[in-house]
């Protein structure tokens, strides 16, 4: 067993905890790890490895806007080529170094009279602990699988594989397979399979809206483009996320502007199946954007074919040898693919984070709902700084656009905290009370409320507690600056100190709570 300790911890090595890394490297911050569990960076694009796993974020957008990588291949990126993209990015900013991969964190805890969170963690099969001014969360919504709570589900003796666990090992070839699923992750994985299957039963629940998905390799010409014509990547980012902007704003005040979602949608079902019955089944019955919005061209297409079954009687059980629906029919398989998704807003991850007054952050959001400040701080967990927290979720745009913003706010934390001798800083309970107010306000008009869906966007209570509601700029600049005044600070030298009196003169008033309130 081994202790160290250091200034900053980052949990999690994807897109989240690596931005932050760099960011304090070129804050000049040498001090910090970063753990994961994993062997390499990549975080949920280092685990998907299941056939067919892409980003349905165009490739330009989908990436660090201090790394534009004029190489990518193709409009919409793979996994392998995320991956390996997140790992060069590290491999350049040497970040390497700072890494404790194969490190699995079992607990943080913050203790009040150290002024710093302990970190109990395995490596190597032995326990180590460490201990770190600021705690940075960056495990990422979607780490945790989600298993169904299907009666039997123990009971089936065949293999069972989870969409974020695959088996690269394992042979669909000729087999008979059951998918349960039909979110973001099954409607890649089904295409692929049904390829090679002897037989496949999807089992949807639900229903989704999915549109074409317009995606090409580059030519060379346009690779040689985006490396020397100065601008265009960036330009071509810049439209991409305008227009992303625009259907957000479909989402959050005027639903009714989706239609032509959902008609590019039923276009594309009546495009892909012949069979008016299966045509029927696979149509959803809630508003367009109410769930995330799907690309494929292949998803009809396969349920179409002779070897695929679309099966939408429930499941009522599992067996030691397949899955029995509802009406009784019992179909027997080799394997079961589980593309059921994550577990999101109560991640395990949540009873490992023990704050000041020794509740973990699970027991604080059962009792008040998932709740943070900006997404990134929540009152009685000092010095603990989420990424990607409550409210920061998006379903139509990049999700790095948003980590990018909060690395804005860690940056002038960082800045912040050291120009005033910081040593703790806890977010006002009033304060994320009003800004939380403010989400769920804005949330009234919106889709994700209205649309007659149920999805995982929302916590125990029917709330919608993960998605960031109306233009994702509103976000870019309400995280522009650390505003201390939303904080209680503590000094090293004074355990109290009035946020206004740190706050420096030229620093721009706080700017409004909530989103467009
Ligand atoms: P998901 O969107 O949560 O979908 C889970 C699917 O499993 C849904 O169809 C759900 O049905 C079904 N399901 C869950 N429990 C079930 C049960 N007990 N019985 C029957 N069906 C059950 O999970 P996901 O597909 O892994 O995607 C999660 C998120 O990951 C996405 O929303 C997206 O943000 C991200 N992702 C992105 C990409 C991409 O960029 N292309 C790819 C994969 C994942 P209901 O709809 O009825 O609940």
């Amino acid at each position: 067993m081994t202790t160290h300790d250091v200034e900053i911890a980052i949990i999690g090595a994807g897109f989240s905890g690596l931005g932050a890394a760099i960011k304090l490297s070129q804050e000049g911050v040498d001090d910090y790890v970063l753990l994961d569990r994993g062997q390499d960076f990549g975080g949920t694009w280092r685990d998907n490895v299941y056939p067919g796993a892409a980003c349905d974020v165009p490739s330009h957008l989908y990436s660090y806007s201090f790394a534009l990588n004029p190489e990518w291949s193709r409009s919409y990126s793979h996994q392998p080529e995320i991956h390996r993209y997140i790992n060069a990015v590290a491999d350049e900013h040497r970040i390497g170094e700072h890494a404790l991969f194969g490190s699995d964190v079992r607990r943080a805890e913050w203790d009040e009279t150290a002024g710093r969170w302990k970190l109990d963690y395995e490596r190597d099969g032995e326990s180590h602990t460490l201990t770190a001014r600021t705690l940075i969360g960056g495990v990422g919504p979607l780490c945790e699988p989600n298993l169904p709570d299907i009666e039997g589900f123990g009971d089936y003796r065949g293999k069972i594989v989870h969409s974020a666990r695959w088996d690269t090992d394992y042979d669909f070839t000729g087999k008979r397979v059951a998918v349960i699923g039909t979110g973001a992750s099954a409607i890649q994985i089904v295409p692929q399979l049904g390829k090679v299957v002897g037989h496949m039963d999807v089992y949807q629940r639900t229903a989704p809206w999915i549109i074409p998905r317009n995606e090409r390799p580059y030519l060379s010409v346009e690779n040689w483009a985006f490396k020397n014509v100065p601008g265009l990547q960036a330009a071509i980012r810049g439209g991409i996320y305008s227009f992303n902007e625009v259907v957000a704003a479909g989402m959050t005040y005027a639903p009714k502007a989706l239609k032509p979602v959902e008609a590019l949608s039923r276009a594309n079902i009546f495009r892909g199946i012949r069979d008016p019955e299966l045509r029927k089944a696979v149509t959803p019955r809630f508003a367009v954007g109410c769930k995330r919005i799907l690309k494929s061209n292949e998803w009809y297409p396969t349920l179409d074919q002779d070897n695929v079954e679309l099966v939408t009687d429930g499941i009522d059980r599992i067996t030691e040898t397949g899955i029995v629906t509802a009406d009784g029919t019992a179909r027997d398989v080799d394997v079961i693919v589980v593309a059921t998704g994550f577990h999101v807003t109560d991640s395990p991850v949540f009873d490992t984070i023990v704050g000041a007054n020794g509740e973990s952050l699970a027991q604080v959001w059962e009792r008040e709902g998932m709740q943070a400040y900006k997404g990134s701080f929540v009152h009685g967990f000092p010095n603990l700084m989420l990424l990607i927290g409550p409210s920061t979720g998006l379903g139509h745009t990049s999700m790095v656009y948003m980590i990018e913003s909060q690395l804005n706010y860690l940056v002038d934390y960082v800045r912040k905290t050291r120009a005033h001798g910081i040593t703790r800083v806890d977010v006002r309970k009033d304060a994320q009370d009003r800004f939380n107010a403010g989400i769920q306000r804005t949330l009234r008009s919106s889709v994700w409320v209205n649309g007659g869906c149920a999805s995982w966007y929302k916590d125990h209570n029917g709330d919608i507690t993960v998605l960031w509601p109306g233009f994702t700029f509103n976000f870019r600049n309400q995280t522009r600056s650390f505003d201390l005044d939303a904080y209680d600070v503590r000094t090293a030298d004074r355990p109290a100190v009035v946020a206004e009196s740190v706050q420096t003169a030229d620093e721009a008033p706080a700017e409004p709570i909530g989103t467009d309130a």
